[in-house]
């Protein structure tokens, strides 16, 4: 029988997913991937998005809702539909992906279907993809971590003087989920106007933003897919 495999599609732009991701998207028959709810009531799924523009067929694609309460339990409510649909299918004979953006093993709580696949005895495989921070490095031409730097990523839950200490170490910080701490973000750039910001939104899709001047960072309303990369520059 067929692994179900977890297909990291990448940050956003088509051709970031891998060859090896790639071709088990087209060999799968049916790939669970999430929507969200705008604002607007609109559903949008930049993961459907992507698949779309590899020429995927839109019927092997089954689109399910993901809330984006913070209450973790909604999210599970919705996860466990999934794994009890995919696991039928999978039963059944059928090749199931399920895809999540970025890298699916990076702050991807799509995970939590693979874990509960794995611990039931069913074969899962996970296949690697690009990070939206590594992307967003090769978007701004930045040497990430050079020689002895270090690097520390930290979800949006921070402070001003966490970011601080982090710089202070010698290390370079990298924040995702930027859109839960932009008071504290906003905050650091006034104690800190010396750090090197790179704030990045949207990268790789035509809504992307790469600004690196303090002033206009500060004046953002950060949204949900943005991350800014924190350096000291003069070590
Ligand atoms: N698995 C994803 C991360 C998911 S967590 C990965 O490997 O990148 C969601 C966070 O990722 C967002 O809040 C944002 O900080 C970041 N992110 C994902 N895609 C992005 C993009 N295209 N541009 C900027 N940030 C992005």
């Amino acid at each position: 029988m067929f692994p179900i495999i977890f297909v990291s599609l990448g940050p956003g732009e088509a051709e970031l997913i891998t060859l090896k991701g790639l071709k088990a998207l087209q060999n799968a028959d049916c790939i669970f991937c999430p929507e969200t709810p705008a604002r607007d009531g609109r559903l949008l799924s930049r993961a459907a998005d992507i698949m779309l523009q590899l020429d995927i067929p839109a019927d092997h694609i089954y689109r399910f809702s993901l809330p984006m309460s913070k209450q973790r339990m909604d999210a599970l409510n919705a996860y466990d539909q999934v794994y009890a649909a995919a696991l039928s299918l999978h039963h059944a004979g059928k090749r199931v992906a399920i895809v999540a953006e970025g890298d699916t093993g990076f702050y991807s709580s799509i995970h939590y279907i693979y874990e509960k696949l794995q611990a039931g005895g069913t074969p899962v495989e996970q296949i690697a993809g690009i990070p939206a921070f590594i992307a967003a490095g090769a978007r701004g031409g930045l040497h990430i971590a050079s020689q002895e730097e270090r690097l520390t990523v930290i979800p949006g839950i921070t402070t001003a003087d966490e970011i601080e200490q982090l710089i202070q170490s010698r290390s370079t910080v990298v924040i995702m989920k930027l859109s839960q701490c932009t008071d504290e973000v906003h905050r650091c750039i006034r104690l800190h106007p010396e750090y090197d910001y790179h704030y990045f939104e949207n990268v790789g899709t035509p809504q992307e933003k790469y600004i690196c001047d303090t002033r206009q960072i500060e004046a953002l309303h950060f949204p949900y897919f943005s991350l800014i990369i924190i350096r000291h520059n003069s070590f």
